[in-house]
């Protein structure tokens, strides 16, 4: 049994009880409470930015001072690996497979951002080739913006956090973080490992709460630099909306989409199909949503699907064989589950899955769909794949290509050139060519065009995110 966590804040480099509202934590598979969050009150979000700013001016570290505090806070991570795996399962239900490798991940995430941080350079800018300059020089630095704020979703609750604060630190920024109420634990116990590594205490401010609350609080703050953002697109616009013109990075939601030609190897297609739609409960952006498949494969791929999907283990995320858990709350299992039951009663298909047992959603595959169901047209973040018909790339790009949202898309052919093609037509900021649509790796640029999202993550292009990049002339 988990035992049950006090979750403080972090505020100007000392552990403190919220003084709003109380918040309780469950595990997600059992249901039992593991923690009580104690909610910011206005005047301690208020003293967490002001804290985040006097550290901003005060303590400034030097590029190889940040590199050896994240490569240490990397270790610890290392070292706490079963524990930080426990703490990720129990908050959020992600079965321990992913969440052993979530936290691998993150101690990653840490080293990628702590070799940044001594990498970070400006350019030479050819002042001279203008007429009449030649007895001056110009070149770019990058400094540090000040304060930055965070907010990440629940669905990856280590790594997410280590995306937003390993790059703010490798850029010389103090950072104010709010992760969700319900995956509250693993960041805390990420805050306390980085106070541990010998982060500047004050440089590193937490605080808990609703988003409504604490993290709208946030979102408005005066005193908050530069905005980080991981959640669902009408989040995302508020912040858009509150920010104005004060710089942000949103990463949005998705329908991803995979593509299966028929000239594609089958069996990997299928393999890795079944893993992006089911894995972490289909509760990634990059999930695949919508698997199409060429009209004359569609029998036999379906029937390679459908054998992967039943070798998907389901239940207990403790379980080191399980591949499906529970999902983030019986709510939003029971939301899933209606739309697709309102697909079937619309004429869809039910190959696989579509009924719950409290949280746990078994992997759900649906034929036979419509463009205008919902589990087409919005983010189900769920385990629910629909496979869809198509004849030519192009009426399958076309299709990818028709919502609003462009995070991530896969594409199988062993046909190089109708892949490249592929690449430049789908409008996503990711395409994995022979591969599905979710397979991040944390090194790359992942960003999100249209409404999944601006700015780009993955640690050397949120550190140019995080810094300005400011003009020097010299005149010699
Ligand atoms: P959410 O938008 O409901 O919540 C995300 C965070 O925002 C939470 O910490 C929440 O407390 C906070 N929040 C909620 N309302 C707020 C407000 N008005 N002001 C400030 N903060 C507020 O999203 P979720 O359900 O936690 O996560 C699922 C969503 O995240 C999906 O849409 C998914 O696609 C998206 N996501 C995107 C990426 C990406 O990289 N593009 C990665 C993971 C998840």
């Amino acid at each position: 049994m988990p035992r049950e966590h006090a979750i403080k804040l972090l505020i100007d480099g000392v552990w403190v009880e919220g003084d709003g509202d109380s918040i309780s934590v469950v595990d997600k598979y059992s249901g039992q409470p593991i923690g009580l969050i104690q909610s910011a009150s206005t005047a301690q979000v208020d003293a967490a930015v002001s804290a985040a700013r006097r550290s901003f001016e005060s303590i400034k570290l030097e590029p190889h001072e940040r590199y050896r505090l994240l490569m240490r806070v990397a270790d610890l991570i290392e070292a706490n690996r079963d524990a930080l795996a426990e703490l990720i399962i129990s908050e959020s239900g992600v079965p321990w497979k992913d969440s052993n490798n979530e936290v691998g991940r993150a101690a990653e995430t840490f080293r990628l951002s702590a070799e940044e941080a001594r990498r970070l350079v400006g350019e030479m800018v050819p002042i001279q080739g203008a007429a009449g300059q030649s007895h001056r020089m110009a070149f770019t630095i990058r400094v540090p913006r000040g304060v930055v704020g965070g907010i990440s979703s629940f669905n990856s609750p280590l790594n997410m956090v280590a995306h937003k604060v390993a790059p703010a630190l490798a850029a010389g920024n103090s950072v104010v973080f709010k992760p969700p109420a319900a995956t509250p634990l693993s960041a805390t116990r990420l805050f306390e490992l980085m106070l541990e590594a010998g982060v500047p205490p004050t440089h590193i401010n937490l605080v808990h709460g609703e988003g409504r609350g604490v993290g709208q609080q946030l979102v408005d703050h005066e005193g908050i630099d530069f905005f980080t953002f991981t959640g669902s697109t009408p989040v995302g616009k508020l912040i858009r909306q509150s920010r104005g013109l004060r710089p942000v990075a949103l990463e949005l939601g998705s329908i991803a989409a995979t593509i299966v030609c028929a000239d594609a190897d089958l069996d990997r297609a299928a393999l890795r199909c079944a893993q992006s739609g089911f894995r972490r409960q289909g509760q990634a952006c990059t999930s695949t949503q919508r698997l199409f498949v060429q009209r004359e494969i569609l029998e036999t791929f379906t029937a390679k699907l459908m054998s992967e999907v039943a070798s998907l283990v389901v239940g207990d995320p403790r379980d080191h064989h399980t591949d499906v858990g529970p999902m983030i709350s019986e709510k939003d299992a029971a939301r899933a589950e209606a739309w697709v039951q309102e697909a079937v009663a619309q004429g869809a298909t039910l190959l696989a899955g579509g009924v719950r047992t409290g949280s746990v959603l078994p992997p759900t595959v649906l034929t036979d769909v419509t463009p205008g169901m919902r589990v087409l047209c919005e983010e189900i973040f769920a385990p629910v794949l629909s496979i869809i018909p198509f004849d030519t790339l192009d009426e399958a790009i076309d299709r990818v290509n028709a919502t609003e949202f462009g995070l991530a898309a896969g594409l199988f052919t062993r046909d190089i050139q109708r892949a490249l093609e592929g690449a430049a037509r789908l409008h996503v900021g990711v395409v994995h060519l022979n591969d599905a649509s979710s397979s991040r790796v944390d090194l790359i640029p992942f960003a999100g065009v249209k409404e999944s999202g601006v700015g780009v993550e993955g640690p050397k292009y949120a550190i140019r995110e995080m810094t300005e990049e400011r003009l020097v002339t010299v005149t010699l």
